[in-house]
């Protein structure tokens, strides 16, 4: 067994395990986990300071995640963009395979939670038969996110056989894997690990970073790591109430993601997923961290804001109004709050 393999192995799934660092009562959240299983790993626990910290309600379950209400577990309809078992279609010339149900780190605001960590993880032999023959059909897709659950959960010899098989395609010119592990199970990055991804370049690593207290030693060595192959590392980061929505928080997230060769890319607002609703934001928190964000600190830490359109309509980026037209003038507001005139 792997250094990584062991220290899953050795991750707290229960509430009861809790107990050996917190004084909090675990039978709270006994009847969450049989619906939304809990896996913390050995690092990603370290980094809780005390109970209700934004690490804590990231990935500890809450009885609010079973409370009633008009959210959906798959609002975006990826189920209904299919068409292949695994393969998500929503835009023309990119598509998202779906190689594992399982990751480090069971976060409580999962936009799969419908399915991550719930439903076993696909067969990849007979899955890959099919997807690669729906890709080699299909042409105008250019470009493929691997993801999941954690395609990194995967072992070496599985990933590189996904990779090899998705390179045998001509016209799949990048490959993109979405992944949690550098902020959750960095031991994950080995030197073995990043020698099979720089084979299949060009490959983008997009990570998910969501606080800057996730951002230590370890997780800086996992994406320094990665980078050093070659991979070019963006980030995704969900808008979450209680734990980053704050300008200055933000703020601090993103320059922190710089300085460890870490381009933000998206901040997402909230998808309608049943059992999350306790961690959306208004849209305006978006708009207003957006405003604290441009213009406040370098244009390479401000990312897209964006929502995510129920019904698989596709993401649009939210943008503060930054420009009004009075007559043939264009008043534009700057960093300040200032209107300063601009004649186009
Ligand atoms: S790592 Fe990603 S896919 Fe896995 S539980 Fe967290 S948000 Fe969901």
């Amino acid at each position: 067994m792997k250094q990584w393999q062991r220290s899953l192995a050795e991750s707290i799934t229960s509430p009861e395990d809790l107990l050996h660092q917190f004084d909090v009562d675990p039978s709270r959240f006994s009847n969450v986990v049989t619906r939304y299983p809990m896996r913390i790993t050995p690092h990603y626990l370290s980094l809780i300071r005390e109970p209700f910290d934004p690490i804590w309600r990231q990935c500890v379950p809450d009885p609010i995640e079973l409370s009633k209400d008009e959210l959906v577990p798959d609002p975006l309809n990826e189920e209904g963009l299919s068409p292949v078992p695994g393969l998500i279609h929503r835009y023309p010339d990119r598509a998202v395979l779906v190689v594992s149900t399982a990751c480090a780190v069971y976060c409580r605001f999962c936009m799969r939670k419908r399915k991550v960590g719930c439903t076993p993880s696909p067969a990849i032999g007979r899955m890959l038969d099919d997807v690669c023959r729906y890709l080699s059909e299909t042409p105008a897709i250019r470009d493929l996110i691997l993801s999941g659950g954690d395609p990194l959960l995967l072992d070496d010899e599985t990933l590189e056989e996904i990779l090899e098989r998705l390179r045998s395609i001509p016209h799949l010119e990048i490959i993109r894997i979405g992944t949690r592990v550098p902020v959750t199970l960095p031991e994950r990055i080995t030197t073995r690990l990043c020698s099979i991804l720089k084979r299949f370049h060009p490959i983008y690593v997009n990570t998910h970073f969501n606080h800057p207290a996730e951002i230590v030693a370890a997780s800086a060595a996992a994406c320094a790591k990665l980078s050093d192959a070659g991979i070019p590392l963006g980030n995704q980061t969900v808008l979450l109430r209680g734990v980053n929505d704050d300008p200055a928080v933000m703020k601090h997230l993103m320059q922190r993601l710089l300085a460890i060769r870490v381009r933000p890319y998206y901040i997402h607002q909230m998808d309608l997923v049943q059992g999350t609703g306790h961690f959306r934001t208004s849209v305006s928190k978006g708009i207003e961290i957006m405003e604290a964000l441009r213009g406040h600190t370098s244009g390479l830490a401000t990312p897209y804001y964006v929502i995510d359109l129920p019904g698989g309509k596709g993401k649009v980026p939210v943008l503060p109004e930054y420009v009004q037209r009075r007559g043939d003038v264009l008043l534009v507001r700057n960093y300040l709050g200032e209107m300063v005139e601009y004649r186009d």
